[in-house]
């Protein structure tokens, strides 16, 4: 018996599970997928917002501020790529001055720091290829990049060495409350547990509806982007926004963390988890992205690729523990800022789950901070170093990222084991350059065949049954 399961192990769930992980308390992260931040997490833009967009007083704005703060301290203790590198709202009508205005008194009100208005020439001297029909900007210094999937990993990882159990390839498929006990059925048995948080995304009504008579609605949209080459990546040095519209954020153009240069979302209805792009939606991106920054040389993209917003109707999280059924807790509509706020929603959600009669002793010692050997990153010396402690740091297996053999073998081996090869390319990075793992994915899927002592053919490219190969050529065929 469990004392909490957390159903989904995205941002949300693992944000959860490291909280939990600080306390003596016998917790599960239950998760459909074969890896952990598969969901929205790893399909977004990658953004830790500033909080002045959300409306005053709702959880949006409360957990965006918060979660600002929060995650600079987590990235740098979990060795996250992270870059506060501030974003520009940008006005191209005398209208929309008004409206980059009313943001600004937004911003104050929910606590943002340090906020400006930037007229036409100071925005051309630190955005030289900022379109001539910019007029202004608001300047939002505390907004920054991240890599989404490594802040969850992160969390994942050091949640699973501080005791916090995770049932991967493990689906919830029906709930039932038995006193007070509630029996989680799974494709892997019944799993037992005192609470239960649902961090399902997308499908959190779906989860919800196993416990509880229908109280929301998730109505899934999907964003398309374009991920462009590293020769595109300095062409903006802030995120730029455009001002923001029925639609939401819109269409921003921003340097990643890897150094690539990002452009999207769109907006559009879809069916669960569907993360197909199409010709419609990215010819919006990238015409909507144009009258940004004219001089995108959208000829350097290297991917096209999609995420799914959790969006309710009231258009905000939506975080409660039913009143019906004690110690059930909905991390619902987790639509963005969510990604910015998740870390800080965890905080109070274990005060809720403690307010509700969880115990939360705090253990004697956790592990807190983590330390991943980065060898493009390292001096020549730090180098020489590693590849004498271990020759397969002298390995070259992804060139377009300079990764090594040995930093591919940590990532199998890491607390929460990579066992794909998009799940490798989360942890280090193999496979995310110009290529896209043209070169090195026959390599990777070799190597983890080798490490996890599995067959070739087991070795999906990301999730369970994306099989590559099938088997060996001529195999059972005559000699
Ligand atoms: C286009 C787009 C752009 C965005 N940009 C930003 C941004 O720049 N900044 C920002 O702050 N936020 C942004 N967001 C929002 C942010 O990405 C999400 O709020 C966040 O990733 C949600 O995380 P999650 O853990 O709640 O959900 P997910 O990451 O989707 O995780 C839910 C998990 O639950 C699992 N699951 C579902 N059903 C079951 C089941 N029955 N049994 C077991 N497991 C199950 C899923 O497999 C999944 O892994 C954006 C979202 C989108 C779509």
């Amino acid at each position: 018996m469990y004392d909490v399961a957390i159903i989904g192990a995205g941002i949300t769930g693992c944000s959860l599970a490291y909280e939990l992980g600080k306390y003596n308390v016998k917790a599960v992260v239950i998760e459909k997928e074969n890896d952990v931040s598969v969901g929205t997490t790893k399909a977004n833009s990658a953004i830790i917002h500033g909080g002045y967009d959300p409306i005053p007083g709702s959880a949006m704005a409360k957990y965006n501020v918060e979660g600002n703060k929060y995650i600079h301290e987590l990235c740098a203790k979990l060795d996250v790529p992270f870059k506060e590198i501030g974003a520009l709202i940008v006005a191209f009508e005398e209208e929309e001055k008004v409206k980059l205005e009313e943001l600004q008194e937004r911003g104050k009100i929910n606590g943002v720091p340090s906020m400006e208005m930037w007229d036409q020439k100071k925005l051309r001297q630190e955005e030289p290829n900022i379109s001539d029909d910019a007029i202004q900007a608001l300047y939002s210094p505390n907004v920054g990049i991240v890599s989404p999937w490594e802040l969850a990993i992160a969390l994942g990882e050091v949640a699973a060495q501080n005791g916090v159990e995770f049932k991967l390839d493990t689906e919830v498929t029906d709930i039932k409350k038995e006193n007070d006990t509630y029996k989680i059925e799974t494709n892997e048995g019944t799993v037992e547990a005192k609470f239960i948080c649902n961090a399902a995304g997308v499908f959190a009504d779906k989860v919800n509806e196993y416990v509880n008579k229908k109280s929301f609605t998730i109505e899934p949209n999907k964003g398309e982007y374009y991920l462009l080459d590293k020769s595109q990546g300095t062409l903006v040095n802030h995120v730029i926004f455009q001002c923001p519209n029925q639609y939401g954020k819109g269409v921003l153009v921003s340097p990643t963390v890897h150094g690539n240069l990002i452009v999207g979302p769109d907006s559009q209805p879809s069916a669960g988890e569907d993360v197909s792009t199409s010709t419609q939606g990215l010819s919006f991106v990238r015409n909507t992205a144009l009258k940004s920054i004219p001089n995108i040389n959208f000829r350097e993209s290297i991917r096209n690729f999609a995420g799914v917003r959790a969006r309710t109707k009231e258009d905000d999280f939506f975080i409660f523990e039913d009143k019906e059924n004690k110690g059930f807790i909905n991390i619902s509509g987790m639509a963005s800022p969510g990604l910015s706020s998740a870390p800080a929603i965890a905080i109070d959600v274990l005060k809720m789950m403690e307010n509700s009669g969880l115990e939360l002793n705090a253990k004697d010692s956790i592990i807190d901070t983590r330390k991943i050997n980065r060898f493009k990153k390292l001096d020549e010396d730090k180098r020489a170093e590693l590849v004498k402690q271990n020759p397969l740091y002298g390995k070259i297996i992804c060139r377009c990222e300079t990764i090594t053999e040995g930093e591919i073998v940590d990532a199998i081996h890491r607390p929460i084991p990579a066992t794909s090869i998009d799940a490798v390319k989360r942890r280090c990075n193999a496979g995310m350059g110009r290529c896209q793992g043209g070169f090195c994915g026959p390599r990777v899927q070799e190597i983890i065949s080798r490490e996890l002592n599995i067959p070739l053919a087991d070795v999906p490219q990301d999730r369970k049954g994306m099989n590559i190969i099938t088997g060996e050529t001529k195999e059972g065929g005559t000699k």
